[in-house]
């Protein structure tokens, strides 16, 4: 006989991972007992040397699909006398160090999908059905370690029936927390915006899909928050959607009821298919194919963002409706999503018709995560439900660090060892209610891991909320406070998830970001290394019409890419944008050397050629027009145009002769897709240029601008063939929403070597 004490850390709570661990010792006959400790699962095991071995050959092939192994650590123990109990499980223990184990939601099983479209089983249509490899988890989990008691679950006590499955080694819900049933779990019902219930159960699903039918906009309470639906066939619904959530034109997600329901819609291939049958079950970018949804639903979009239902509810929803449903985050624009019932009936009162509505509340907001299926990797372009709050390994050990993000689409982060935290999607920070759920994130990360920070991140931009919480926050917990180079910080998020300490050659491209000389920085090659970076090229700088009115309104940026081209007589080409006293005004403005920031932004040189080239009314949305400019484009290459940079340090691409090759293309009628092609083809050149000139093996992509699928591909395939490694994000999103990992990786480091 031998005895072992194990402890496996990663994500191995909330998996069904120690009714597994029994199933696995008594099938090799060993004794013990496991339980869940702060830091992972425990586990004694006590048998023939043979069984141990085998038992922990076994263990990390076998373990449960939805677990992530981080560690194993297996220690000798002294043989106790054999007991009388087998393998046991034990209560789960609460002291001690906490490390990174919450799980994020999983989406709907298979064997739950069977079971509630079985008449004959007692969760026959139960909306709240969830086992050990599915159901909430994140969105219930108020701390640590993960057991019914310190879940939104806490008010719901188990029937028998579920107490007994609960129990059961053999069964499939044993030691799963959230499970319910129409017995003892949360229900359904259904309200008008004056919050009145007219229907609940299957009535009131019932009820919403008559709504649905109705061409009426429903809000549904889903996983992590509220969800708008309405039925994406029906362009007037869609254009009511749009006006009430005053969205003009950003792109709508549709659910679909099934895999087969998508063919139509869009084109799926293998890794398509994966993505949206994955447990993550994120909102997948797909080439989409005419008709099918109404075009408002993705007005001038050749892609459709589709979701499969990863709840029951919204299974049994789209099983009834049959159709697919436009599914979008349940909030105002800007505002964060609603996650309490009367909070939703007031936020969201005058934009919904019905509330269908449940009782588990939900701990924390968790969005839908966004990605898009590129050839290379898949991107990543809003992480949040399905992969928040799941550990990215870092390869090393920083210094405890909490990093605030930016300002857009922003995330926060939490190092933990060599793990880094990074919250779900939180969005941008305009509003005050955006402000105060950051604050209630950082702090509820903080108290969830039981995190001592020793150091603060945020951006260099002084005007941040993101930067006045964490000299809020530097203040109250007496922590010293990096402030990170707002590009240097998305170079350092690809350098965190590929280990890299450089010298790596960071092509930060970019909407805008705070730079240390006074201007608005985004067309950025930095040298870096370590936690330092050198400023090595950048586009030449142009004044942004009108400052921060610029980074919204393209043709502003096209405005004061003209002047500085040719001062007030270039001027003459944005005749028709504005109002004759408004362009004067401007140009005045900038003639008289005038109040406005200049940049050197590769986001507003694409706003400025979208807006020359017509797509300047896209402007509902940051990064519209760019996107217009890329789905212009043709299929094939076409020539570049020049852009000439200099020969010295900071190397200055001077987009001067791109414009006037632009303007003659123009002059001479050239179709819109092929300059938007050789634009496109023009930046690639230049990266390959500026990758030659500084001659460092190692680039990195990263910055908004590589969410154009167009211009990633062809810079990675360029530099590929040229000798250059590329690196991109792929675990965390390229925009904003990565910042805080980069800013973890500098200032968990800094003043270390
Ligand atoms: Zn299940
Ligand atoms: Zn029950
Ligand atoms: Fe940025």
């Amino acid at each position: 006989m031998e005895r072992r004490q194990i402890t496996i850390t990663g994500v191995v709570q909330g998996v069904g991972f120690r009714p597994f661990l029994q199933r696995l010792a008594t099938s090799h006959g060993l004794s013990g007992w496991t339980q869940n400790g702060p830091d992972g699962v425990w586990v004694e095991i006590q048998g023939p040397p043979e069984a141990i071995a085998a038992f922990l050959h076994e263990l990390p092939a076998a373990a449960p699909p939805q677990a992530a192994i981080a560690g194993i650590i297996v220690t000798p123990q002294p043989v106790e006398p054999p007991g009388v109990d087998g393998f046991v499980i034990l209560p789960s223990r609460t002291s001690g160090p906490i490390q990174p184990v919450i799980p994020a939601d999983l989406a709907l099983c298979d064997d739950c999908a069977a079971e509630i479209t079985d008449p004959g089983g007692r969760r026959f249509r139960y909306p709240f059905t969830n086992c050990t490899q599915c159901g909430p988890r994140y969105t219930i989990i108020a701390s640590l370690p993960y057991d019914r008691p310190r879940t939104s679950m806490a008010d719901f006590p188990l029937c028998p029936a579920c107490e007994q499955e609960y129990g059961d080694t053999g069964d499939r819900r044993y030691h799963a927390q959230p499970i319910a049933c129409p017995a003892c779990g949360p229900h359904l019902w259904i309200t008008g915006p004056d919050g009145r219930p007219t229907a609940e159960g299957e009535a009131a699903l019932t009820a919403a899909v008559a709504a649905l039918q109705a061409g009426e906009i429903l809000a549904l309470k889903g996983l992590g928050g509220f969800q708008l639906l309405v039925d994406a066939r029906d362009d007037a619904a869609v254009t009511r959607l749009r006006a009430r959530k005053r969205r003009p034109a950003k792109p709508f997600a549709v659910m679909v009821p099934s895999l087969a329901a998508l063919a139509p819609l869009a084109d799926i291939d293998a890794a398509a298919a994966a993505w949206l049958t994955a447990v993550s079950a994120p909102i997948v970018l797909l080439p989409r194919h005419p008709g099918g949804v109404a075009d408002s639903v993705a007005p001038d979009n050749p892609y459709l963002g589709v979701m499969l239902p990863y709840a029951p509810l919204h299974r049994l929803l789209l099983d009834a409706f049959g159709a697919p449903v436009v599914c979008t985050s349940g909030n105002l624009s800007e505002e964060p999503l609603c996650t309490d019932n009367a909070d939703a009936l007031v936020r969201l009162g005058p934009i919904a018709d019905r509330f269908l509505l449940h009782d588990r509340p939900i701990v924390r907001p968790v969005d839908d995560s966004v990605l898009r299926p590129d050839e290379a990797s898949p991107v990543l372009l809003r992480r949040a439900r399905g992969f928040a709050p799941l550990p990215i390994p870092l390869g090393r050990h920083l210094v405890s660090t909490v990093a605030l993000g930016g300002h857009l689409k922003n995330t926060v982060g939490l190092s933990l060892g060599n793990q880094a935290i990074l919250s779900q999607h939180l969005g941008d920070l305009g509003t005050l209610a955006a402000a105060t759920l950051q604050r209630r994130t950082v702090e509820d990360l903080v108290a969830l891991y039981a995190a001592k920070p020793e150091r603060l991140a945020c951006d260099q931009h002084p005007d941040y909320a993101s930067t006045r919480l964490a000299e809020t926050l530097a203040e109250v917990w007496e922590l010293p406070l990096h402030r990170l180079q707002h590009h240097h910080a998305h170079v350092a998020a690809v350098m965190a998830e590929h280990g890299l300490d450089g010298p790596v050659l960071g092509l930060a491209w970019d909407g805008s970001g705070h730079g240390p000389d006074g201007t608005v920085w985004g067309g950025e090659a930095l040298l870096c290394e370590g936690t330092a970076y050198r400023r090595v090229s950048h586009l030449r700088p142009f004044p942004l019409a009108g400052g921060e009115a610029a980074m919204r309104d393209p043709r502003r940026a096209a405005l004061g890419l003209l002047f500085a081209a040719g001062g007030t007589t270039a001027c003459q080409a944005a005749a028709d944008w504005f109002p004759p006293q408004t362009r004067q005004t401007l140009t005045a403005a900038m003639a008289s050397g005038g109040p406005f920031p200049v940049t050197s932004s590769m986001g507003r040189l694409f706003d400025a050629v979208a807006a020359l080239l017509g797509f300047g009314a896209c402007r509902s949305f940051e990064g519209e027009a760019a996107m217009a400019l890329e789905f212009a484009c043709r299929d094939g290459q076409a020539a570049p145009y020049p852009l000439p940079i200099s020969p010295t340090e900071p190397a200055v691409a001077d987009w001067g002769p791109l414009l006037t090759a632009l303007q003659a293309d123009m002059a001479r009628g050239e179709p819109r897709d092929y300059l938007a092609s050789r634009f496109h083809e023009t930046l690639a050149a230049y990266a390959l240029a500026v990758a030659r000139l500084v001659g460092c093996g190692d680039v990195v992509l990263a910055g908004g601008c590589f969410q154009n699928r167009r211009l990633t591909t062809r810079i990675g395939a360029m530099l590929a063939e040229a000798g250059f490694r590329v690196y991109r994000a792929q675990r965390v999103p390229p925009n904003d929403g990565g910042l805080a990992l980069g800013q973890l990786w500098l200032a968990g480091q800094a003043g270390e070597a």
